[in-house]
């Protein structure tokens, strides 16, 4: 992995210009890492362009650089030759969008991430599961290669931090990180700000769908599950649109005993969008990868067809199967 951060940093170094994304349904770490690494690169004298296949949430609008985020269309009609294609946060490449397509054409592909389930698709990849955000391994090449910090590094980077970990609480803000958020502070970082965008700056439209989703909030606790579901005519009442159910599955684990959360979200007619989360002892990854979706240990997610009923009893039904299973091993909810 070291050789691999020393292989990436050679790359910034020898090549001249660049293009960096990351996966579709952008969250903070995926646009603040590509931001960071975008800004980096520049710092360096670099050509750069982000491109990502979607639209920029509203409320990350107040990171330096997004508003120069090309869309599919934009970028290809603007930008000819390159020389490495850099992607960020991303654990495969069928996460991308149509900006795949761009991929198979790169001749020098570095992938920059922290999933466990990375598939290595890069000619350099700089994978570390290890670390709470990628992010943070944009903040590692920044050392590596003596760049100085700034407002326009440090702000994405903390954004990406605060958003993989939920503002420090699913990963524990220790020395280590303290002192690396210290560092991204006094280079112009403002972590109230940061978490103020991430947290609590919703249109009103979002505030309806969630209390929609509330509503259907249920908590099972024979096997310790909280689910909901907004469906197309959720979305609809609210006037709401997709990136409005952002955050939205982290409610299920507000209930003490809750151990799982799972939301349905239907992105198309008849199309959900599953999205996992867990406690400790709970490996939501393994059930996101029986359906063929991927992420963490606690955060997973993947997609499904079918009419509501049918996917919330197959998905819920296979979670409670394995958390009865973990019970007889004598996992934590024993
Ligand atoms: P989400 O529920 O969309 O916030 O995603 C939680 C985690 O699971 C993130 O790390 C995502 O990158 C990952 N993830 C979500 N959907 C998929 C998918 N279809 N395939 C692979 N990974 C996914
Ligand atoms: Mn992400
Ligand atoms: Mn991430």
């Amino acid at each position: 992995m070291k050789r691999e951060k020393k292989r990436a940093c050679e790359v910034f170094h020898r090549a001249s210009r660049f293009v960096v994304t990351s996966h579709q349904n952008i969250d903070g770490d995926g646009l603040g890492s590509a931001l960071a690494l975008a800004s980096l690169l520049k710092k360096m004298g670099k050509e750069v362009r982000v491109v990502y296949d979607g639209r920029v949430p509203y409320f990350y609008l107040f990171l330096p650089g997004a508003e120069e985020v090309l869309s599919y269309e934009a970028f290809c009609s603007s930008f000819g030759s390159l020389d490495a294609f850099v992607v960020v946060d991303c654990s495969n490449p069928g996460r991308l969008g149509r900006v795949e397509e761009l991929l198979q054409k790169a001749s020098l592909v570095v992938n920059i991430d922290h999933h466990p389930d990375n598939s290595k698709f890069g000619h350099v990849n700089f994978v570390d599961p290890s670390s709470p955000a990628s992010a943070l391994l944009v903040y590692e090449l920044a050392r590596e290669m003596r760049i100085p910090l700034d407002a326009n590094i440090a702000v994405p980077i903390l954004t990406g931090i605060v958003t993989d970990t939920g503002g420090f609480q699913f990963a524990e803000l220790n020395q280590t990180m303290f002192t690396i958020v210290g560092e991204l502070v006094a280079s112009g970082a403002s972590l109230s700000t940061i978490m103020h965008h991430v947290f609590r700056y919703r249109r009103i439209e979002a505030l309806k769908l969630l209390g929609r989703a509330l509503e259907h909030l249920v908590f099972d606790p024979s096997y310790g599950c909280a689910t909901t579901y907004l469906t197309q005519e959720d979305f609809a009442m609210c006037n709401a649109q997709e990136e409005d159910a952002e955050g939205i599955v982290d409610y299920g684990l507000y209930i003490p005993e809750a151990e799982v959360s799972i939301f349905f979200k239907e992105i198309a007619p008849e199309v959900y969008k599953v999205s996992l989360r867990s406690r400790q002892g709970f490996d939501v990854l393994s059930v996101a990868h029986h359906f063929g979706g991927g992420g963490h240990r606690k955060a997973a997610g993947f997609k499904m067809v079918g009419p509501l009923s049918l996917v919330y009893e197959t998905v819920t039904g296979y979670v409670k199967a394995l958390a009865q299973n973990m019970t007889c091993v004598g996992e934590k909810r024993c």
